[in-house]
Formats: C-alpha cells, structure tokens, sequence
C-alpha cells in the first residue's frame, strides 16, 4: 500500500458505526490497516460489524449523554483517528421542534463531537499526530426543509472544527468534516419511505442518483490519511453536486 495511505498501526475510533456512513467508513479505515473500535447502542448490530471487520473492537454507549461518551472515552485507550458519526436529530419544522427536541439534539449532534474531541486531544497531542473528522449534512452550505435541528447544529459542528484545527495545527492534528449529500443509508430510507420520493430526488441532483455510504467513507478516509496532513478546517461535501 502506498505510505500516503497506509493507516497501519494507526487506532481508530469510528462513532455510529453499526451501519450506514459510520461502518462504511470504519470498514475503509480497517482496510487500509487501521485498528478500529466501532460504537453504537445496538449490541447485535455491533456484533455483526465485528464479525466483517475482523480484529476491531466495539463498545456499546448511547452518545446522546454525557455519560455516554464518557463510558466510551474510558473503554477505547488511545485513538489516532476519530471520526465522530450518530444519527441525525428528529425532524421537524422551526415551529414544530420543542425545548426538549433541541436540548437532546444539542447533545447528541454538537455536544457529542466536542466531548469526543477533547477526550482524545490530549493523547494526540503528545503523539504530534492525530485526525479529527465529523460527519455532518450538506444542510451546512443550505438549508434542509424540516430538519431544523440538523441544519442549526451541523453548522456549530463545522465552525467548532474550524476553530479547533487553528489551536491544533502545529501539534500534527487535522479536525476536518465531512458533509454527505443524500445517501443511500436507513437514515435517508426513514425520511424518504416512499421509493418514488427517491427517485424525485436522484433526479434533482446532477449526478442523477443518490450516494453510497463508501462514497462518504473514502472522502473520511482520505482525511485520515498521512497524505492529508496538510489540509485542517474544511469541510468536504460529498453530494454529487447538488443543487436541489
Ligand atoms: P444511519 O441511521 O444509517 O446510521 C447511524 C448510525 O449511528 C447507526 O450505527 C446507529 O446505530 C448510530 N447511532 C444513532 N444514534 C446513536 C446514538 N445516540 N448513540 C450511538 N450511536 C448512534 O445514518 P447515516 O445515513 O449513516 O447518517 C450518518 C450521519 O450522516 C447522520 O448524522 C445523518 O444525519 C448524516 N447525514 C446523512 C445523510 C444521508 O442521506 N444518509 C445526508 C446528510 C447527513
């Protein structure tokens, strides 16, 4: 493998990884050599990943708490590579979206990313060596209809990342995001149920069909790699040039 790309040796923890964007991506990185450990709240999901990506790890935490990512800070040991991935919060229009829909959003879609962050910071500071990569939507260039919470917080992600690599730059450590258009996950399933929904939207993007999840996870992989070394504070949208 060329060195450029080579992830051997490298610990890498990929949140929201049972299925979707998250497991296509730890998937990616344990390919190109990566130990990975996997998290999520389902057991048996991870248990199924396990069993594909042979030799990672899981731990099973909720991430929309604090206790939650603590659990997984205290498990996982020293980790190179964090790319910090969950669901996305509840639909709903600005109107519609209570105290509560924002609070365990905040939790989940920004509180999440920065609690990861700084568990990890410190060994990678010291290592002079280290990838921070979120993903987050395409609803950080515009708006998505309904997904209120989603489009208000992912924007917080993004700028948090962009101030972190400023402060984490001369250490060696990106903190770069990764901001998928429509893909083809249960996510997009879920909010899409209808199949002809689909096809109207593959027909608005450029490309004339909706992304994979390994389409997301090379872009992430890329940012893991030792060739990336030099590019902090973006945001890579992976969207088949939308323009819906
Ligand atoms: P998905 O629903 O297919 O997978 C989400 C993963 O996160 C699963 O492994 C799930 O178990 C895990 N997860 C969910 N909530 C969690 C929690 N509270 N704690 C721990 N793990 C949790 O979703 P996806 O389509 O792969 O999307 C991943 C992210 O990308 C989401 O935040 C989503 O909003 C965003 N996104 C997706 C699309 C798309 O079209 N699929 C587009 C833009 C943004």
């Amino acid at each position: 493998m060329h060195t450029l790309f080579d992830l051997t040796g490298k610990q890498a923890l990929v949140t929201g990884a049972s299925k979707g964007i998250g497991y296509a991506s730890a998937k990616l990185l344990h390919e190109l050599g990566a130990e990975v450990t996997l998290v999520a709240r389902n057991e048996e999901a991870l248990q199924q990943a396990q069993n594909t990506l042979k030799g990672s790890r899981y731990i099973v935490a909720d991430l929309a708490s604090r206790a939650g990512v603590d659990l997984v800070l205290e498990k996982v040991g020293a980790v190179d590579i964090l790319v910090s991935n969950a669901g996305g919060p509840k639909p709903g229009t600005p109107t519609q979206i209570t105290e509560e829909g924002w609070l365990s959003g905040f939790e989940l879609t920004l509180m999440s990313t920065i609690r990861l962050a700084r568990g990890v910071l410190p060994h990678m500071m010291g290592e002079k060596w280290g990838r921070i990569i979120a993903i987050t939507s395409l609803s950080v260039t515009r708006p998505v209809p309904n997904l209120t919470v989603s489009n208000t917080l992912r924007a917080g992600v993004e700028n948090y990342l962009k101030t972190l690599a400023l402060e984490v730059a001369p250490y060696g450590i990106t903190a770069n995001a990764v901001a998928p258009g429509y893909t083809l996950t249960e996510r997009l399933e879920q909010l899409h149920p209808n199949p002809e929904d689909l096809e109207k939207i593959a027909a608005r993007i450029p490309a004339r069909r909706v992304g994979l999840a390994e389409e997301v996870a090379s872009a992430v992989a890329y940012l893991a790699s030792p060739g990336a070394a030099y590019v902090t504070g973006q945001s890579i949208l992976v969207d088949g040039g939308v323009c819906i």
